[in-house]
This record gives structure tokens, C-alpha cells and sequence, in this order.
């Protein structure tokens, strides 16, 4: 089988008014994304996408769009199958990991349709059908984060990711005190609960923050920025730190594990430079004892379906976070893919090769097309 045709397509979806998502970084209100179709010989077509943050990674629609139409051209004529020579020849450019997984991701769906598989049978196979998912509940005043929180447990959510933190100015740390003891009264003692500050706080504000918060059982993620920093608040306090920001690659995954850094990794395939890369770091945080907790990127319905099929495939138990989806205004996946009921993941069709979904192309912008 041959690469024989690459479309890049650029999507823009905003976000419901009323779902805006406000984390350190400021407020996100649409997602910027890039799409991609791997077309092949034999008539079958990839599909994958990118799902750049821009101040999470430094990605953006544009960079992902000019990285992926440099090396769309070296793909015509390989072969589709050889997942890791492709890999391997995007990984002589450093970085650019959200780009990287539209390709991985498209790879994965052709390999799958092209062996009548579905994609978490060619990651070791079905463990799961069904996946807790966490439902995330941005920055707002503590009163309304405890109101939201609330709501997302009565839909059937039992773990809640909440937001914190401000990068680029400072914080009032007894405000971020005051909404995490507000969220954790609203939801009571049974729900799992993550405060992300998404490298928000300073090292001393993280660790001040954490010692007044320590009796309310929340799991702190990527409080400050660095894996030196990671280090530094972990050692101080004794709640789980979690590390996202600071892993992304195996390196920076055997770096945690050296210093010390955290207590749990999130594993994001959108943010890992996708599913094989992802397989990679968890084979090494579970050769070291090392939790990890999967989540998703600012993505469509299409990413959060590629990540359900990689934690189906897996035996963790700690809540996914593939809800991002359900922020937008339109679903760019028109047949198959994730189905969210009661705060737990499915896939539609079980038997569906590769990643199991069609898009609506009317969603779709021009493509910058290879041949
Ligand atoms: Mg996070």
C-alpha cells in the first residue's frame, strides 16, 4: 500500500457561549485545529488531527499547518503500514508533537481499516468498553465552580478536574484556597477531585496553597512550571502532584521519574505526538510504578475517540478527560466515535476499524492538498 494524496485542512469551531473555557492561561473560545486525510492506493483513507494550545505547547493552527505541509510531500509514495519509519522521519524536526499526532493518528485509522481492526485491538487489545470520564470546570468565582461542579456530579460524573492559576501575573492565593474548599464541599467526599493550576503559581505560592488545602483530598496538577519546579513542590508538601505540561516525551518522562517530580503523569495522546509515542511513555511510567491518569487536548470528537481507543486498551482505572468535545458548537464527526452517557466513554460501534468515525466535510476548511 502507497501514500498517495495528503489534504491539510484548517478547522475553526467556536465554543458555546456558556461553556467558554477559562484556565492560567486566559480564556479559550473556539478551537483552531487542523485536520488531516491520509488518502492510500487501495482506496482507503486516514484520518487525523491536531490540537494545538498554543501557550501549553507553543503549537498553533499555523505552525501545525506549516509543519505538516513540509513533510506531506515525503510521505507521498511510502507506505502507510510503516508507522515507525514514518514517525521516525517527522522526529528529524524536534518538537511540534500536536502536528506529529495528526499524522500518527491517520496512520493508526488506515492500519486499522486496512486490517478490519478497531484501533484498541492494534494497541494491545479491548481491557474496557467502558471508561470514566472527568468533566472539567474552569476558572470562575468559587461559588459558581462549586455550582458547575455540582451539576457535572448530578449528570454522572464522579471524578471533576477544576482550574487554577493565572500565568503572567499573580494570584490571590486565598482566593484559589477558597474555591478548592468550595468545589470539594459542593461535591462531598466521593468524588475524585484534581485541581489543575496549569503552571499557574509560583513555586512558594504553590506550596502555601497546598499546605492550606491538604485536608480537602485533591490531587494538584502541574501547580508550577518545570520539572525542577515539580520537583521542588512535591518535596514540600504532601498531596499527589500530578505532572501534564512537563511530560510530553518519553524523556521527560524518565526526567519525573529521576527527580522525583510527581506522583501521577497525564497521559495525553493529542499532546504526546500521538498513540505510538503515547505507548511508549506508558510502558516506562508502568515499568517504574509510575500512575497516570489520561486526558485530552483542546480537541474535536475525532481526538477524544483516537485517546478513548488507547484507554479501552489499557487497564487504569482513573478517569479520562475526552469531554472536550462537548464545548463546541458544532461536532465535526457526523457517524461513529464517542459516546458519552452518565459521566462514562463508549464507542458507538465496538467493531468499527481503525478509529470508527466519518466526518461531516462541510465542517471542514480548503485543504492545502499533496499529491
Ligand atoms: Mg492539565
Amino acid at each position: 500500500m502507497k501514500i498517495t494524496k495528503i489534504d491539510i485542512h484548517p478547522i475553526s469551531i467556536p465554543y458555546i457561549p456558556e461553556r467558554v473555557f477559562t484556565v492560567s492561561y486566559g480564556a479559550i473560545d473556539s478551537v483552531m485545529n487542523v485536520i488531516v486525510k491520509i488518502h492510500t492506493d487501495e482506496g482507503i483513507v486516514g484520518l487525523g488531527e491536531a490540537a494545538p494550545v498554543f501557550p501549553f505547547n507553543g503549537e498553533s493552527q499555523e505552525s501545525c499547518m506549516a509543519f505538516l505541509s513540509r513533510f506531506a510531500p515525503k510521505l507521498i509514495g511510502m507506505n502507510p503500514m510503516a508507522l515507525t519509519s514514518i514517525l521516525e522521519l517527522l522526529d528529524t524536526v524536534y518538537g511540534n508533537l500536536a502536528a506529529k499526532t495528526a499524522i500518527d493518528f491517520a496512520l493508526y485509522d488506515i492500519i486499522g481499516k486496512a486490517t478490519k481492526q478497531p484501533i484498541y485491538n492494534l494497541l494491545g487489545g479491548l481491557r474496557k468498553d467502558k471508561v470514566p470520564i472527568h468533566m472539567t470546570v474552569p476558572i470562575k468565582t468559587p461559588k459558581e465552580m462549586a455550582q458547575e461542579a455540582t451539576k457535572r456530579v448530578e449528570e454522572g460524573f464522579r471524578t471533576i478536574e477544576m482550574k487554577l492559576g493565572r500565568v503572567g501575573a499573580s494570584v490571590d492565593a486565598d482566593l484559589e484556597v477558597e474555591r478548592i474548599k468550595s468545589v470539594r464541599d459542593a461535591v462531598g467526599s466521593g468524588v475524585l477531585l484534581i485541581a489543575d493550576a496549569n503552571t499557574g503559581w509560583a513555586p512558594h505560592t504553590a506550596i502555601s496553597i497546598i499546605r492550606k488545602i491538604e485536608q480537602y483530598d485533591v490531587f494538584i496538577e502541574q501547580p508550577t512550571k518545570g520539572i525542577a519546579g515539580l520537583a521542588e513542590v512535591k518535596r514540600s508538601v504532601s498531596a499527589a502532584i500530578v505532572a501534564d505540561e512537563s511530560c510530553s516525551t518519553p524523556e521527560d518522562t524518565v526526567e519525573i521519574l529521576r527527580r522525583d517530580a510527581a506522583d501521577m503523569i497525564s497521559v495525553k495522546p493529542a499532546k504526546m505526538g500521538g498513540l505510538y509515542k503515547t505507548s511508549r511513555i506508558i510502558a516506562i511510567a508502568e515499568s517504574a510504578g509510575l500512575p497516570y491518569r489520561y486526558d485530552g487536548m483542546e480537541s474535536t470528537r475525532l481526538t477524544c475517540t483516537a485517546s478513548l481507543h488507547m484507554a479501552m486498551a489499557t487497564a487504569k482505572d482513573v478517569a479520562g478527560g475526552f469531554s472536550q468535545y462537548t464545548r463546541q458548537q458544532k461536532d465535526i464527526v457526523k457517524k461513529g466515535g464517542l459516546i458519552l452517557e452518565k459521566g462514562v466513554a463508549s464507542v458507538q460501534d465496538l467493531d468499527a476499524p481503525g478509529i470508527g468515525v466519518e466526518l461531516d466535510d462541510s465542517f471542514l476548511g480548503t485543504p492545502v492538498t499533496f499529491s
